[in-house]
């Protein structure tokens, strides 16, 4: 192996000798005379005190780390030598007062194949503006709204806190995924039920599927004009929820059956008192279904003997003998009492469990 003989060169700034010149400089020279980073003296940032949003390359991003805001707005306004390469920053701030800070820059980066580094300081004011989405939810702005009711009876309260549950929760996920109008900014409460002004028009139909999921039901919209802005035409959309008339464990009258209800959707769905079975039908002008009781009513009565397809039981308010079918899901024969419930169509064994229909 043979080295290379090292070449006696001089630098043409400062006249030192040198074994290697930089774009015809020594070392020295050539890291004094570039410069590795360009910035502002002074960055602002838009920051918005409701939520903590910040205005960022036209538009507003809810950031929660204020570090991460700072970084990502410095780096945004910093210029680093065109040949930089493997470039680390770092960046510590100093408060100067509540709505200013002084950021300390520290880069180093490879420059022609040399270690260089260099700081700044830049300053960091903070200007408080409400963003859009706050502005909005303070202004009462909606898109669209919710109506929630129930078919055919008065929606419960216990419904209605469940319904905005499932609706906060819903919209929080879609704001997490960027819907900044995935808000509610008002609810209404009126007689019959309780509506939700929202801000966005497609959040709507998001938040009643999400009730319709868990509770059932069904809902239409409709959009309604109202008015124009920057010449296209501005709507609204109203979406009528529904809820089922009838609820999980309420016993109902329907045709020639008497069914506890499992779940409702388009049909209900639920179990037959009479046979046992489990049924599945559509309640409407042809089949009107009405409530006759509940599983919250029912209690235990005396089984007093099980005779073929016979139950014999007592009334448990009369205390009187009664003959019942024995329905398919009653295979208790060794229990001595029985659940019942007792309605204006009679008394019905009810199934220890409601099945999930
Ligand atoms: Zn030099
Ligand atoms: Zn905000």
């Amino acid at each position: 192996m043979t080295s290379r003989p090292a070449r006696t060169l001089f630098c043409p700034e400062c006249g030192k000798e040198t074994s290697e010149l930089y774009n015809d400089r020594c070392r020295e020279c050539f890291l004094s005379n570039i410069t590795l980073i360009k910035c502002p003296s002074v960055i602002k940032i838009r920051v918005c005190p409701v939520c903590g949003a910040h205005f960022t390359a036209g538009k507003w991003v809810r950031e929660t780390d204020r570090r991460e805001v700072l970084f990502h707005e410095i780096t945004g306004s910093i210029m680093l030598h065109p040949d930089a390469k493997h470039e680390e920053l770092d960046i510590s701030e100093e408060e100067i007062d509540q709505s200013r800070f002084l950021a300390h820059i520290t880069v180093s980066a490879v420059v022609s194949g040399l270690n260089a580094t260099a700081t700044a300081d830049v300053e960091i004011r903070i200007k408080n503006e409400t963003c859009d989405t706050c502005s909005r939810i303070a202004g009462g702005y909606y898109a669209g709204i919710v109506q929630l009711r129930a078919s055919n009876r008065i929606i419960s309260e216990k419904e209605v806190d469940r319904c905005i549950e499932l609706a906060d929760h819903l919209l929080k996920k879609l704001t997490e995924k960027g819907d900044r109008f995935a808000f509610i900014s008002k609810v209404e409460e009126l007689k019959e039920g309780v509506d939700l002004y929202i801000g966005s028009a497609t959040s709507c139909k998001q938040v009643c599927r999400a009730i319709i999921r868990e509770l059932g039901g069904s809902y239409t919209t409709s959009p309604s004009l109202v008015g124009r802005k920057d010449g296209e035409d501005l709507y609204r959309i109203t979406c009528a929820m529904r809820l089922p008339e009838f609820i999980r464990g309420d016993i109902i009258a329907i045709r020639d059956l008497v069914i506890e209800v499992a779940h409702q959707d388009k049909q209900i769905h639920g179990t037959d008192l009479i046979d046992g079975h489990k049924v599945s039908l559509g309640a409407g002008m042809d089949a009107p279904a009405v409530k006759i009781g509940s599983r919250n009513d029912a209690t235990m009565t005396v089984l007093v003997a099980i005779e073929g397809d016979t139950v014999q039981i007592l009334d448990p308010e009369t205390y009187e003998t009664i003959l019942l079918k024995k329905p398919v899901f009653f295979h208790e024969e060794s229990r001595s009492e029985v659940r019942v419930v007792r309605t204006n169509e009679g008394v019905f064994l009810l199934p220890e469990m409601l099945n999930s229909g």
